[in-house]
């Protein structure tokens, strides 16, 4: 997202053909619904296709290797038209691990215009910067097991499910992680790994195994444009990765050895089986509503095909990157949908989450959950729902909004009122939140904790946050827009914000580090929002900050929350009639304290979010004595003390009870 926009270019923009590819005809005539364009490879031979309905011959070129700048062709073939616009040739020998182009031509009359060589938008291996495609065998590059991978949640409600949203990178970069693999998918594989390599606190994939988070989501994962693959060391590149350049391709610079099509491929898979082993699922960031610009491979096969371009050749911009998705239309919704199952077959996905879903039709998604529920049960869909403005090339076309979740089947989006309301605008560096002391977002927060915002009536399709990747972390926000207060207010105010997502009814989602203070500061002291392109130095965990007091206390909160959560059924209730029988507000007259009750035949619990600066004492009508669970700054599964007729609540803090018959 953001990032990437680029001048305006005519290349790819050809207004005849623009004309047509929104028709009714074109679509009919056009579309092919085979599911073997790309290379498919059989042993001795290979099957090579493309679609490219304009063009006037296409070329295959075959190389030795996958650097686009090596002169190594090794033979040229040129390809036979078929209809739907598909051109095919069958090469009769075992050409595995050979990279290859396609040259596509067309009508002299347009000068080479758009004449070009590019990469085969259905890749599924390439060599170094994904400019050459490879013919792979897929079977070689399972690691040992594959075939007994699967997803260790399999059975979990979307509910019950806590996600941790990572950059591959951001988890090892930093010295003080103790991995070896720095900065690679195979850091992820790495256990009982320690900060500083010494000491007992975890780090990696094993502190977030302690944690307990059920999924971890990671940042784009697929080959990425901008970042540089022959760059050996980490440091000043880097990358969020929402600048796609192969959808179906892993990125190359996480891997150990990005110029063999292969390694890449062989490392993500060996990430997925080590997660799935520590009974993590995997989700990844899918970023299908723009390219990483107009001069997209699929958009030089087929002239502007894949993007909203108006007939004046102005392409639509609410992805604020320049070129919007055309995915309404039927090759390239078909592409998308063909992308998404292809990754939850082939690696193993768990889950997709949809940058800037709302720039994407509702029947693309639908179909996308179509075709994941054949694959197998369980496979989760959500993403960012705003409603952004582009310029569709149809009519009638409905999208994938927060306005229109109700069209969607089983696909849950991010609840920016939550957000909003626990720390502020995140467009406003200095508008507070509700753990500030601000209330004004007190009814919509009111909702947000039963799950159910403005925007859904079911808990299951929400997903609370109060950070992620963009913007600035929850830490630094918090001390942005409150600069008067002292470091232990601040601590205070994170840990009610992460308190109130993980006990509100929806499915959680934390920013990875979160639970450490993560801050992203850069080398003037300056607080960095959107650190898509600054160096490991500001996006890195810095993993010996659980040295400190505050950072290690701060971290086994989040866990103790994580843990009080998983062993109440009563937080994760998963329809609004649930939520409506077991849940209620009391009435107070402070809004800067919410307070509600959740109860069952079992048990009865009580929760208190104090945003005051000094204590509160809630009355109760019962006669129980209460067990205490969460307090101050402690969280936990084991009772911390009791109380009777009142709850006390400490300043700026989360307090839990509960009474069970038991
Ligand atoms: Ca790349």
């Amino acid at each position: 997202m953001k990032e990437n926009v680029k001048e305006f270019s005519d290349h790819v923009f050809n207004k005849e053909w623009n004309e047509v590819y929104s028709t009714e005809q074109f679509e009919k005539e056009m579309y092919y619904n085979g599911d073997d364009l790309g290379a498919v490879y059989l042993g001795n031979n290979t099957v090579f296709k493309l679609w490219s309905p304009f063009a006037k011959s296409v070329r295959l070129n075959l190389y030795k290797s996958g650097d686009q700048n090596a002169n190594d062709l090794i033979e040229s073939h040129i390809m036979d038209q078929e209809d739907k616009g598909i051109w095919k040739i069958e090469i009769n020998q075992n050409i595995e691990n050979i990279y290859y182009t396609y040259f596509v031509a067309f009508d002299e009359k347009y000068h080479g215009l758009y004449d070009c060589e590019i990469c085969d938008p259905y890749a599924k291996a390439c060599g170094v910067n994904g400019k050459r495609a490879m013919v792979v065998n897929l079977e070689n590059t399972n690691p040992d097991g594959w075939d007994k991978d699967k997803n260790p949640n399999i059975n979990l409600p979307t509910c019950e499910s806590i996600i941790y949203e990572l950059h591959v990178r951001d988890l090892s970069s930093d010295q003080s992680s103790g991995i070896v693999h720095a900065g690679k998918f195979l850091g992820l594989t790495e256990r009982n790994t320690t900060v500083n390599n010494k000491g007992v606190i975890p780090t990696g994939i094993s502190h977030i195994k302690n944690l307990g988070v059920t999924h971890i989501h990671f940042l784009p994962i697929y080959d990425y444009t901008m970042l540089d693959e022959t760059t050996k060391d980490l440091g000043d590149e880097y990358n969020w990765g929402y600048d796609p350049l192969n959808y179906n391709i892993p990125e190359g610079s996480y891997s150990t050895n990005p110029y063999d099509g292969n390694i890449r491929i062989t490392e993500l898979k060996k990430m997925v089986q080590s997660l799935h082993n520590d009974g993590i699922s995997v989700i990844m960031d899918v970023v299908y509503n723009h390219t990483f610009n107009e001069e997209y491979c699929y958009n030089k096969a087929v002239p502007g095909y894949f993007h909203r371009i108006d007939e004046e050749g102005i392409r639509s911009n609410g992805s604020a990157c320049g070129n919007d998705t055309a995915s309404e239309r039927a090759m390239v919704s078909k592409y998308i949908v063909d992308s998404v199952l292809y990754w939850a077959k082939e690696y193993h996905i768990d889950g997709f989450r949809f940058d800037l879903v709302g720039l994407i039709d509702v029947d693309t998604i639908n179909k996308i959950r179509d075709g994941l529920n054949a694959i197998r049960p369980n496979i989760m869909m959500y993403g960012e729902g705003w409603i952004l403005d582009t310029n569709l090339t149809k009519k009638d076309v409905e999208l994938a909004t927060q306005k229109n979740i109700n069209l969607l089947n089983d696909f849950a989006m991010f609840n920016d009122d939550i957000r909003d309301a626990v720390k502020g605008n995140v467009f406003d560096e200095e508008d507070k939140g509700f753990v500030s002391g601000n209330t004004k977002m007190i009814k919509s927060l009111k909702k947000s904790i039963m799950g159910m915002p403005d925007w859904s009536n079911s808990p299951d399709k929400v997903i609370n946050y109060t950070s992620c990747h963009d913007n600035y972390t929850l830490f630094d926000k918090i001390r942005m827009c409150d600069g008067e207060k002292d470091f232990n207010t601040y601590v205070k105010q994170n840990l009610l914000a992460a308190a109130i997502v993980l006990l509100s009814q929806g499915i959680p989602l934390l920013h990875a580090g979160e639970e450490i203070l993560r801050e992203k500061v850069d080398s003037d002291g300056k607080y960095v929002s959107d650190s898509v392109r600054h160096p490991d130095s500001v996006n890195s965990i810095k993993w010996d900050n659980l040295n400190k007091k505050e950072y290690f206390e701060t971290c086994e909160y989040y866990k103790g929350l994580i843990k009080f959560r998983k062993s109440h059924p009563l937080l994760m209730l998963n329809t609004k009639e649930k939520i409506e029988q077991h849940m209620e507000f009391f009435s107070l007259e402070h809004d800067e304290v919410i307070a509600y009750r959740l109860y069952d035949e079992k048990e009865e619990m009580i929760v208190i979010f104090n945003s005051l600066e000094k204590s509160f004492e809630l009355k109760l009508e019962n006669s129980h004595e209460y067990d205490i669970y969460i307090k101050g700054n402690k969280a936990g599964v084991d009772c911390i003390g009791k109380c009777a007729d009142r709850v006390f609540a400490e300043p700026i803090s989360c307090t839990v009870v509960v009474y069970s018959e038991s």
